[in-house]
């Protein structure tokens, strides 16, 4: 029906509405209040040609106005909440990971990243009363650290069956930044037939760090960046699931803006990811998370640890 509707958009062929469905635009609004170089990126498109589209669709769209406040709050009652399974984890994050948005945790080496991705994905099949999201699961792992022994393991602890646990996490293999953007496609297409409410990236940063080096490449890495976050967010959107990308910090300022704490990936992932969390290790298994950016919740720290057992409080 909404794709009709893209259909009938002037100067939009059958072959340039396959491609706006195919890179996410689901109807007339998400056209409406998409930027034309953004569009023309995303879609393959020309620029002015994007542009025409995105005013054609602004004119076909209801774009509708201004809501009250209680008609956001009942909205909001379709956020699902994910346990990342430690109690005062899930309290700083305001209940847990929310279904929408793009949560990002980024740290050094060893600081919990990874340990925290199998955590969430086994966490997510759980039926919501037990913190789950009563869906299936996915990564995109792009730094080949994915172990399905690990989830194993972390189910069992839960007294879940390992193998079903496995059966609802779909695993795919990035080999670069050209095939980490083909995954999030493939997400987006596998997301049609499966409930899948978890869409994990670990890490999202890796690949276009080795790949866009200098700053030379600054731009063109932040625009392919881009690219990427917004499929992301289109799946979260698509399939009310919760997104969580992992993320290094950069010990070298020259090459990426920032310092030993700061995350790479610059302002564009910065005003992408709605909540950003920083991960350090504390003593043996102890690791702190600081919640750096939310929308609601104040700034503040917790304690967790991650065990054999998985992340716990
Ligand atoms: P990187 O930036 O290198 O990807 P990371 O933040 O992803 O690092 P993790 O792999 O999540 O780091 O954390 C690794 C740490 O998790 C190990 O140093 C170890 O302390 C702990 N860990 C990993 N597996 C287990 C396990 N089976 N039991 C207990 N602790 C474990
Ligand atoms: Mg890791």
């Amino acid at each position: 029906m909404s794709e009709e509707k893209i259909k009938e958009l002037p100067g939009v062929g059958p072959a340039t509405a396959e491609k706006l469905m195919d890179s996410g635009y689901k109807d007339l609004m998400a056209i409406a209040v998409e930027s034309p170089r953004v569009l023309s990126d995303l879609a393959d498109i020309g620029e002015s040609t994007a542009g025409k589209i995105v005013q054609a669709a602004k004119d076909a769209a209801d774009i509708g106005g201004f809501e009250t406040g209680s008609e956001l709050l009942e909205k909001r009652k379709d956020v699902g909440m994910l346990s990342t399974g430690a109690d005062s984890f899930d309290d700083l994050l305001g209940g847990g990971i929310e279904t929408g948005s793009i949560t990002e945790f980024f740290g050094e080496f060893g600081s919990g990243k990874t340990q925290i991705a199998h955590q969430i994905l086994v966490n997510a099949i759980r039926p919501e009363e037990d913190g789950g999201l009563g869906a299936e699961a996915m990564i995109i792992d792009t730094e080949n650290s994915f172990r399905p022994g690990r989830i194993s393991e972390i189910a069992e602890a839960r007294d879940l069956d390992p193998e079903e646990t496995l059966d609802d996490i779909h695993v795919g293999r990035a080999f670069n930044t050209h095939h980490q953007m083909l995954l999030a496609d493939e997400a987006l297409d596998l997301g049609k037939d499966k409930p899948i409410r978890l869409l994990v990236v670990d890490s999202l940063t890796s690949h276009f760090r080795a790949e866009y080096v200098g700053r030379g490449a600054l731009a063109e890495r932040q625009q392919t960046l881009n690219k990427h976050l917004h499929k992301l967010l289109n799946f979260a959107d698509r399939n009310n699931a919760a997104i969580v990308v992992t993320n290094q910090v950069t010990a070298n300022p020259d090459q990426f803006f920032g310092d030993a704490t700061k995350p790479i990936g610059g302002h564009i992932l910065g005003h992408t990811a709605t909540f950003r969390v920083y991960l350090r290790k504390s003593k043996g298994d102890k690791r702190i998370a600081r919640l750096v950016d939310s929308p609601n919740m104040p700034e503040g720290e917790a304690v967790f640890r991650v065990e054999e057992s998985g992340i716990t409080e």
